[in-house]
């Protein structure tokens, strides 16, 4: 497989290129195909991403706002990150972990010392977690991944369990995908970071990740492993972020095509300072906050069942924003140094990136609960074999819902019995009561049954 196989930067620059003005008319149609939530073509999205006059701006959000509640919602998925390794033998020069970066303290946390990391999470309520490492591991080699996923299942104490680990590590072979899958993760994750050949190069200068072939066809790697949750993404500031989000499209489209069946998510960091890093801090194509708005509500109109992921980078400011018009997932409570959990954020010399959101998970959970977002801890559809296409099949006919709704309350009773604190609990509470009054009978009916459960001391209740 080569690169023009999924990615065909030309045709997306001549797509861009026959696109520069559309006019009003023309725009307010591609919204309206999108309000059938049948999803939009490259040109479409390729029109949309000229949109500058603000009251169509405007539009653009209201078609995005009315997609995501349609389907997601008052949902919001949480998860935290968990950084295991800084090692790495790649040369990437937005990241504080690339291979030459002598400011960086490297380091790779033993299993016992992942343990004491998943407890503090476990603690505050977690149950889902997102791995992350450089690419080079300890003695073990890629062993070192799989025995932390095990790490990670197998810390439990009383009510405090992760129940779901996705994964953001370099591109594997098949066979160790395959390994992986055995390894019973969630979503495999990883980031073209640019779809641009010639920006790719110019940021990636030496080691494995330098290879855009190797990177771009990792996700069919992992597909043909099994793996049929995975996510992708772009960092956000490294080009053009209208030829990024035309090339995210052609790579779901590939993988439609190919696998009947998209990625589960897509997440839309946008570059951060990072120690020993230049061009972190002067992004070659930076992306404002409007545009970056523009980003979010465009991906959901183009795809609206893909989940949209949005870290710690953003403040809490953006995130509400954001929130809106289409992201569905956040990380609260987030360290990005080794060790992070135990010993603090403040080992700054071990960090990836420095974060836009600092409050912690209790925090980030009151305030979502303010804004009248359900917090959801659910993790039902994995365990249940509800994934890729399964998943889609009942995410499309707008089915999903009847599961995640109820899901989504369950869990957060559930964080709201055993690890809120007092004023979090009340403020959940009346939205939960809010929320369920809203429901229709049968995911109504369903919810009751299902909080009643967890108050009554059952754990991992789910549909
Ligand atoms: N090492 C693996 C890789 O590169 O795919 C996985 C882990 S890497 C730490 C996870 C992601 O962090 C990268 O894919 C990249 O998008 C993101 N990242 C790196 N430097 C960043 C920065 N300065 N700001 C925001 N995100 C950054
Ligand atoms: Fe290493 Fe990943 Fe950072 Fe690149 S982005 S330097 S591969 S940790």
């Amino acid at each position: 497989m080569n690169t023009t196989s999924i990615i065909e930067s030309q045709t997306l620059l001549d797509i861009l290129n026959n696109n520069k003005k559309c006019d009003r008319s023309e725009i307010s149609e591609i919204l309206e195909k999108a309000r059938e939530l049948k999803g939009l073509s490259i040109d479409d999205v390729a029109k949309l991403t000229t949109v500058e006059d603000p009251s169509l701006c405007e539009e653009l959000f209201a078609t995005a706002k009315e997609i995501k509640q349609t389907i997601y919602g008052r949902r919001l998925v949480i998860f935290a990150p968990l950084y295991i390794s800084n090692l790495c033998a790649n040369e990437c020069l937005y990241c504080a972990f690339r291979a030459n970066n002598k400011e960086v303290h490297r380091r790779a946390l033993n299993q016992d010392e992942i343990a004491i990391e998943i407890k503090i999470l476990e603690k505050q309520g977690h149950k889902r977690v997102l791995l992350v490492a450089g690419e080079s591991y300890p003695q073990e080699g890629f062993n070192y991944i799989l025995k932390a996923i095990d790490t990670i299942y197998k810390t439990k104490n009383g009510h405090d369990e992760i129940r779901r680990v996705n994964v953001n590590i370099a591109p594997l072979e098949l066979e160790e995908f395959k390994e992986l899958k055995k390894s019973g993760i969630g979503t495999y994750q990883l980031f073209q970071e640019t779809y641009h050949p010639q920006a790719y190069k110019t940021v990636h200068t030496f080691g494995k990740k330098s290879d855009y072939n190797w990177r771009i066809t990792a996700i069919d790697r992992a597909m043909q492993a099994g793996i049929d949750d995975v996510g992708i993404g772009v960092l956000f500031g490294l080009a053009d972020w209208r030829f990024e989000i035309l090339a995210l499209m052609q790579h779901i489209n590939h993988l439609d095509t190919k696998f009947g069946v998209g990625p589960h998510t897509i997440s839309v960091p946008r570059l951060e300072p990072a120690t020993g890093s230049d061009i972190s801090m002067h992004p070659p194509f930076p992306v404002d906050d409007i545009n970056f708005r523009k980003i979010v509500a465009i991906m959901r109109c183009a795809v609206p069942y893909t989940g949209i992921i949005m870290s710690t980078r953003e403040t809490p400011k953006m995130r509400e924003e954001t929130f809106a018009l289409g992201v569905s997932q956040i990380s609260a409570g987030s360290r990005t140094n080794p060790g992070g959990y135990a010993e603090g954020e403040d080992v700054a010399d071990e960090a990836q990136f420095s974060l836009g959101d600092h409050r912690s998970l209790d925090e980030v959970i009151a305030d979502v609960a303010r804004l009248g977002y359900v917090p959801s801890f659910c993790t039902g559809c994995y365990r249940l074999g509800r994934t890729g296409g399964d998943f889609m099949d009942l995410a499309k006919p707008g089915l999903i819902r009847h599961h995640c709704d109820p899901n989504a309350v369950s869990t957060f009773q559930e964080y709201l019995n055993d690890y809120s604190a007092p004023e979090t609990k009340a403020k959940g509470e009346a939205l939960i009561q809010q929320v369920i009054d809203e429901m229709d009978e049968k995911p109504r009916e369903l919810s009751k049954k299902m909080v009643e459960q967890v108050n009554a001391g059952k754990r991992d209740v789910f549909c």
